[in-house]
């Protein structure tokens, strides 16, 4: 009797052990008869449905959900009733007290009698609303990136220290020319081909190197071996807990530098006669003249001035004497050396500059220059055959000389004494 007693008190000291688990597991917890109406509720589920859980026991879903606009939950039972086994399943349920959607992880169980026949359903479900929904904030969030990543006109890539990619935007995969999924995650060297692999890494290496914002231009070859630029942003990006890596944003700017290698050569040439022009000359022979001095070597001008040329002027007219002294240059130009550098100073006076050259060379070289000129004649219009001459200066570097200009103004002063002599000379000044 005393022991019947004892066992029915520790009985009912498990299920009150029991029903505190349930109500404080922070999920709801239930189960249900053949019919659907509730044969245990824990404290959560007695909260959502704003009753005592005894009023709730005996009482089907249709007094809690809104079962007319959502009926997963009576899908989901049956389900779990005629196939007898454990179900899993996300269930999105229409709450009548509050009004509101909530969507629930719910894993349902058949329960079963001694003899093995199915009595009933048990559920536990937890509510996933929030989660759900920061879910597809995330998966927003990731969209619109993707969107814009992949529309913005740079290549956008993503790169961790063991040269692994971690994303590439479509522009990249389109130029490595694999999809951004057969990319992302493998080394630079499975992707890309051996070469342009290494200059890759050699450029993104120094981001973490420096571990800084790196702004630098890229040269590469295309597919079809036309030269691209590139000027490329790259910044360390350090994901928590994870190798460093970087990110970097290239711009295809070939075309501007086109532009300005195109400037560049514009501003360097004579317009009349296409060679080098003053400014090009001056720049080119100031640095030149340093660099002979630091390294005592050598360097010669030679000055030059056309005869007499206002005479062609006047008897031929001005765009004669323009097409002269532009087949003045055509004849000089195949002579010179590819290291001097021959400008059109102004009007029809030129200038050589000739670095690492003796003495006897320079004034040889500026012989045959006279002589080029005076054996042959110009042709123009008419087949009229004009015996042009020229004068020449010529002087050579000196220990006494502090700056290009020195040695300019010698092979001036030669040039003029060129013309005093008769002209059709050629003059040196030591
Ligand atoms: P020399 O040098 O032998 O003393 O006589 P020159 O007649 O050549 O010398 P001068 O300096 O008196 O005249 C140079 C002429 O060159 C004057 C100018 O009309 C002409 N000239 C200068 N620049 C140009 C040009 O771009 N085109 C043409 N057609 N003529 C030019
Ligand atoms: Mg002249
Ligand atoms: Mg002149």
């Amino acid at each position: 009797m005393t022991d019947k007693k004892n066992n029915t008190e520790t009985l009912l000291q498990h299920v009150k052990a029991m029903s505190s688990v349930l109500d404080n597991i922070g999920a709801y917890v239930y189960s249900k008869d053949l019919t659907g109406k509730y044969t245990y509720v824990n404290a959560d589920v007695a909260a959502l449905f704003q009753m005592p859980a005894q009023d709730i026991i005996g009482k089907d879903d249709s007094h809690f959900f809104d079962l007319n606009v959502l009926d997963e939950l009576l899908i989901n039972d049956r389900q779990v009733i005629s196939d007898k086994v454990s179900l899993v399943f996300e269930e999105n349920n229409l709450i009548k007290s509050t009004g509101k959607v909530h969507t629930y992880k719910v894993i349902k169980n058949p329960i079963f009698n001694d003899t093995g026949d199915i009595i009933g359903l048990s559920g536990i479900s937890t509510d996933i609303t929030a989660q759900k929904a920061l879910e597809a904030d995330n998966q927003n969030q990731r969209h619109l990136l993707d969107v814009v990543l992949n529309n913005v006109d740079a290549y956008i890539y993503m790169k961790d220290a063991k040269r692994r990619y971690r994303y590439v935007n479509s522009r990249v995969a389109e130029l490595i020319g694999l999809p951004a999924e057969e990319i992302i995650g493998k080394l630079d060297s499975e992707v890309v081909p051996q070469k342009y692999a290494e200059h890759f890494w050699q450029n993104d290496k120094v981001v973490f190197e420096r571990n800084e914002k790196v702004v630098m231009n890229e040269t590469l070859e295309d597919s079809d071996e036309k030269i691209h630029h590139y000027l490329s942003t790259k910044v360390p990006f350090q994901l928590k807990g994870d190798l460093q890596t970087m990110i970097a944003f290239s711009t295809d700017v070939t075309e501007l530098y086109q532009l300005k290698e195109k400037f560049e050569q514009l501003a360097n040439t004579d317009d009349l006669t296409g060679i080098y022009n003053r400014r090009y000359f001056f720049e080119n022979a100031n640095r030149e003249f340093k660099r002979a001095k630091r390294h005592q070597q050598s360097l010669a001008v030679i000055s030059l001035d056309v005869d007499h040329f206002k005479a062609v002027n006047d008897q031929y007219g001005h765009p004669i004497g323009d097409q002269v002294l532009i087949k003045i240059a055509q004849l000089i130009t195949p002579t010179i050396r590819t290291e001097d550098i021959f400008a059109r100073i102004g009007g029809e006076e030129f200038s050589i500059l000739l670095p690492n050259i003796t003495k006897n060379k320079s004034l040889q070289a500026a012989e045959r220059l006279r002589e080029l000129l005076d054996k042959n004649p110009i042709l123009i219009h008419n087949n009229i055959k004009l015996p042009i001459k020229i004068s020449l200066g010529v002087s050579v570097i000196k220990a006494s000389d502090n700056y290009f200009q020195d040695l300019y103004a010698r092979s001036d002063t030669a040039l003029y004494k060129a013309k005093s002599h008769g002209r059709n000379h050629v003059y040196l000044i030591d």
